[in-house]
């Protein structure tokens, strides 16, 4: 149950309900933010989401990220994977090895440019590594390109977007200040980036690509950022449509067989199938789907806390799922249900358009 707190005619009200499904698009975790506890309430209650409850908590940590990249740039090939060379640093200890100057270092876990800090000799180093002490977090390092503009490649389900992005303001970090955008065409090798990231973590409906292209004429990618990605340009409007299309396909599919399988369950509609086989047993509120391979994760992963249950668009339910247990004899629950289906899909139309259109 997900409680929010409404104003309604100035008074603060609390509404409670059930949630069938939740798009996230912030991040879970930044500089001075930690919602890891709704994250696990969620998945806790078994709901569908876009991106996976699964995936979105491994995307928790950006060297946990790029762990997965490091064994995708294996898999694929440096010269077609061109990963930024990176390394690791548990904790401030660990910073005693000086890298070769200028470094990028990363501290933490954080957006926005945030934590990231362009290091110029090893007396500059020495002063962070005391900075990244106070933070109690790990911190990764990376040569310092000098770049003539960023690279972003979005997908969104089966749409794909590429941008390069300068910043105008003089500052190394393209994504603070002031800077130009411009959509670019994508071409088979971005395509390639982010449709090997989109199978990361059991499956990314909405996945975007960082790279950089150097002065020196090559590509770095730098990370992949997940559902909570920015929206860039003018074509974000369209962007949104994409998105709510998506959430409303995705709940035509999980959460019209979430209805069928209560309505079963209860027994109001026992008589319309009278005729028919008995139906499947009713899947326990508590119950997860079978565990699933992860397309594409390397076999180092680590198992997930639970499965992932998001599939990709276009696809049916996952095995197991209630929706595929239905017989054909089962035909007047099915058109029960889609009548009062309907209903609803019309309704979170009209939620959807209000939400986005203030967006
Ligand atoms: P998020 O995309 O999650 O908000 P972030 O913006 O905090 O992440 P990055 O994307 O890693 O972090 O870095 C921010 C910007 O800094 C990049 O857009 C890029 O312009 C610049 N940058 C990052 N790493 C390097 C690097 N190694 N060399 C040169 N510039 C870099």
């Amino acid at each position: 149950m997900v409680d929010i707190q409404v104003m309604r005619n100035g008074t603060r009200v609390v509404r409670s309900f059930k949630p069938d499904f939740v798009l996230v698009r912030q991040h879970v975790r930044d500089a001075s933010e930690d919602w890891r506890n709704l994250i696990m309430g969620f998945h806790y209650g078994g709901i569908p989401s876009i991106n996976s409850f699964h995936s979105i908590y491994n995307f928790q940590d950006k060297p946990w990220v790029m762990s997965q990249l490091i064994q995708l740039q294996k898999k694929l090939g440096p010269e077609n994977f061109p990963l930024i060379e990176q390394a690791y640093y548990p904790n401030h200890k660990e910073m005693l090895v000086t890298p070769k100057f200028p470094v990028v270092v990363k501290i933490g876990h954080a957006h926005s440019g945030m934590g990231k800090v362009k290091v110029d000799n090893h007396h500059a180093f020495q002063d962070i590594a005391s900075v990244v002490a106070v933070t109690k977090s790990y911190a990764t390092t990376e040569p310092y390109i000098d770049c003539k503009y960023d690279l972003h490649v979005q997908k969104i389900g089966n749409n794909y977007k590429a941008f390069i992005r300068k910043s105008i303001s003089g500052n190394w970090k393209a994504n603070t200040g002031s800077a130009m955008l411009e959509q670019v065409q994508m071409n088979e090798r971005y395509k390639m980036w982010v449709d090997e990231c989109s199978q990361l973590f059991g499956g990314l409906d909405i996945v975007a690509v960082e790279a950089l292209q150097g002065k020196d004429g090559r590509e770095y990618i730098i990370e992949v950022n997940d559902s909570s990605m920015a929206l860039l340009g003018e074509t974000q409007e369209e962007d949104r449509r994409l998105i709510s299309e998506m959430v409303l396909q995705k709940m035509q599919v999980l959460c019209k067989a979430n209805t069928m399988s209560q309505a079963v369950s209860s027994g109001t509609i026992q008589s319309a199938a009278d005729s028919t086989p008995p139906p499947p047993p009713p899947r326990p509120a508590s119950s997860r789907p079978p565990p699933q391979p992860e397309s594409g994760g390397p076999p180092s992963q680590p198992p997930p806390p639970v499965p992932g249950r998001q599939m990709p668009p276009g696809q049916g339910p996952p095995p197991g799922h209630p929706s595929q247990q239905g017989a054909p004899g089962q035909a007047p629950v099915a058109q029960m249900g889609q009548s009062q289906d309907e209903d609803t899909m019309q309704n979170l139309r009209k939620t959807f358009a209000g939400i986005f259109g203030d967006m």
